[in-house]
């Protein structure tokens, strides 16, 4: 007699879906019918998501779990729902945006661990919701393997972010600007509420319903907010300094999301929703890597004060609850001193400073050298990994040979060297290569992945899964997807469309 088929309530039995969200009522959410994707395939699957939710990949990714992560069945214990919120998109009051394509299977308890209580498991592209607008429900397989790979490799990256367990891809066509084939992605974060949540409820006077939401989140993640004297205001100022953290490590990778709408912000300082997102190239405060953001409000250097715009939307949004604008005014200021703070912080370890030099002499090094860096249109990437290898060499000859301006070059890094003679024992080369990728998800590499996929040879995604779960190993194999990105990278052109 041959083993039972492994299904997914064997790998994720019905007692760890905990489902709290879904039960703070219908105001909160709606729940779709299952809209059947046909022909459902594997397109890519981390073994390492599978593992954070304390299942053994082998066993999760069965056929069975293949349906569900389609959108195609549920099992017991999942209690799906799509939730309802809005937001402000390019910084105009948009009204309810979603979820427009998201539906949250359910909540499991994590207590293996130790970071956070229970994660939801999400799919993205699961078909339409009450809050679909006009949009299809549907999402591509080249936005899907956007997606899946960033989260995977900004998780690596020590990056908050929300995660991909997996990505399944389906024959299904879906028009966007021209005829593509469906996919979803099943994501997993600890929440997946957004500003835009608490938007929404604050926006229409639903004051009950903005306070029960704002309870959950306070008990569920913040819950030692309570303790203070206007626990509201203390969780306002948390998810400023969360957030002041999340966008200084993507200042310090060179990481442009593309769309910081606040509906894209997520209460707990996760970088959520990888739509037309770009990890620069050459270095350009001013790059835009969303062709749909005209005005560049969303340009790299732009990053911090917009994600401080909204915060201030979302202390907006929380006044009633506040009730005092000084208390709100005073906790979003936590983002004024965070922000630098963890930037400089993050970026002391990148120049090799174990114990940080002293901020004002540590600053100008930044600042002479990301001048430098953006006169030179130097690629971002390979000029920090080039740095580490001269810290453990002392050899200059990779960083002089590739740069115009010499001169400049071998005075920055005098005075580089003269900051770690003044204030430490040298560059530390092993800290540097520890914090400085030698690989990121660039436009091109996964454009070659979506670009084979698109012909059914999902190995590319594969191959790059490894890689960027992994960005600080050497990997011989892959040694060129450490490079600078070929010419024809510059012509890929990134929307909203996804
Ligand atoms: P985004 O700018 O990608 O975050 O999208 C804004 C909102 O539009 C999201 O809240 C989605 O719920 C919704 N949306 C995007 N694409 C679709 C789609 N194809 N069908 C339904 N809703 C969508
Ligand atoms: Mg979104």
């Amino acid at each position: 007699m041959s083993a039972p088929e492994p299904t997914l309530a064997s790998a994720l039995p019905a007692q760890t879906w905990i489902n709290r969200f879904a039960r703070l009522g219908d105001a909160f959410h709606a729940s779709p019918p299952v809209q059947p994707l046909p022909q459902p395939v594997w397109v890519a699957r981390s073994p390492q998501a599978a593992q954070w939710l304390g299942a053994d990949p082998d066993t999760l990714f069965s056929d069975h779990a293949l349906q569900v992560f389609a959108g195609n069945t549920q099992v017991p214990g999942m209690h799906a729902v799509a939730t309802v919120y809005s937001g402000h998109q390019f910084g105009v009051w948009a009204g309810q945006l979603g979820d427009g394509r998201a539906l949250l299977l359910g909540e499991l308890a994590t207590p293996h661990l130790h970071d956070t209580p229970s994660v939801e498991v999400q799919l993205k592209g699961a078909g339409r919701t009450p809050f679909s607008r006009m949009g299809d429900g549907r999402a591509v397989l080249r936005s899907s393997i956007r997606e899946f790979l960033a989260s995977e490799a900004m998780h690596a990256l020590g990056i908050p972010t929300t995660r991909a367990l997996c990505v399944v891809g389906s024959p299904q066509p879906v028009y966007r600007e021209a005829a593509e084939t469906a996919a979803v992605v099943t994501r997993l974060a600890p929440s997946f509420i957004r500003f835009g949540h608490f938007e929404h409820f604050s926006h229409h006077g639903l004051h009950d319903e903005l306070r029960q939401l704002t309870d959950f989140v306070l008990d569920h993640f913040y819950p030692h907010c309570r303790t203070q004297a206007n626990p509201v205001a203390a969780m306002l100022g948390e998810v400023a300094e969360r957030t002041a953290a999340m966008v200084a490590l993507w200042q310090s990778v060179g990481f442009c999301h593309g769309v910081m709408n606040t509906d894209n912000m997520s209460i707990l300082g996760l970088t959520i929703d990888y739509g037309p997102f770009q990890f620069m190239d050459g270095f350009d405060p001013a790059h835009i890597c969303n062709h749909s953001d005209s005005q560049g409000r969303y340009a790299f250097s732009r990053q911090p004060s917009v994600a401080y715009w909204n915060l201030m939307a979302l202390g907006q949004a929380l006044l009633p609850l506040i009730g005092d604008s000084d208390a709100a005014i005073a906790a979003l200021d936590r983002f004024k001193t965070a922000y630098p703070a963890h930037f400089e912080a993050a970026m002391a370890r990148k120049l090799g400073f174990g114990t940080p030099p002293p901020q004002g002499p540590l600053r100008e090094c930044i600042n002479s050298l990301l001048h430098l860096l953006a006169a030179e249109r130097m690629d971002y990437t390979v000029f920090w990994r080039r740095l580490t290898d001269f810290a453990r060499t002392g050899q200059t000859t990779e960083l002089l040979d590739h740069v115009v301006d010499r001169g400049g070059m071998e005075s920055w890094l005098l005075s580089f060297s003269e900051l770690h003679a003044q204030f430490g024992q040298g560059p530390d080369a092993s800290l540097m290569a520890r914090t400085n990728p030698r690989f990121v998800l660039r436009n091109y590499m996964a454009q070659q992945a979506i670009e084979r996929a698109e012909t059914g040879d999902f190995s590319v995604v594969n191959d790059l899964l490894k890689v960027l779960a992994a960005p600080y190993d050497e990997h011989p194999a892959q040694a060129e997807w450490a490079h600078s990105a070929p010419d024809w990278a510059a012509q890929i052109s990134l929307s909203c469309s996804s």
